[in-house]
């Protein structure tokens, strides 16, 4: 008998299956080798394995003692920038929502799992310190997901297909004077007095 090795709800399936090719064909098992990130979900893949779920001994409100270490405010400011004192606050309310909403697990080397809709945190063994935050949304903060924030790249894709349509569909137009005049201006050469002295180079 060999073990599933496929891709089931995230994690390795592991049932036993008479299979030489290591997929149980159960109706819930896929048979998928690596986990898939679809386009549209692509913070599916993150997520506790069954097999670690555990609920984290902390209390929603005593998100606010947990210490931050520097090495997930650096991950934080390298996602979504913003000051290290706003990625600080932002991470500690986002584990009091975590911590009341969010699948929570252990590690086997006793660290903590919190994961919900494409964000992760990881807490240490004592529930002390958040050691580290991920996330597969590029582009928006838990913060600005719950305000409704559209996204980014999206917003973006619309504003320049907008812009192509005006493009396209708008008659060329001669510029105004006044249009022209400030076109000039940058490059309007500044009187500078002749240097005593130096022979103009032509
Ligand atoms: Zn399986």
């Amino acid at each position: 008998m060999k073990t599933c090795d496929r891709i089931r709800d995230g994690a390795v399936c592991w049932r036993l299956t008479p299979y030489d090719d290591a997929w149980c064909r159960k109706p819930d098992c896929p048979g998928h080798r690596t986990a898939d990130r679809p386009a549209n979900e692509a913070h599916r893949w993150m997520t506790v394995p069954a097999r670690l779920r555990q609920p984290v001994p902390l209390d929603p409100d005593e998100a606010y003692d947990v210490r931050v270490t520097h090495t997930a405010i650096a991950r934080f400011v390298a996602v979504h920038g913003g000051t290290e004192q706003a990625a600080e606050a932002e991470l500690r309310s986002m584990l009091e929502d975590f911590l009341r909403d969010a699948a929570q697990g252990r590690r086997p080397n006793g660290y903590w799992l919190l994961v919900h809709k494409g964000y992760r945190v990881v807490l240490s063994p004592d529930c002390l310190t958040m050691v580290d935050y991920t996330t597969s949304h590029a582009e928006r903060s838990w913060s600005q997901v719950k305000a409704g924030v559209t996204s980014r790249f999206a917003a973006d894709a619309k504003r320049r297909w907008r812009a192509r349509r005006t493009l396209a569909l708008s008659p060329p137009r001669m510029p105004t004077r006044a249009e022209l005049r400030a076109d000039e201006l940058p490059w309007q050469v500044p009187n500078v007095p002749a240097v005593e002295g130096c022979a103009a180079d032509v």
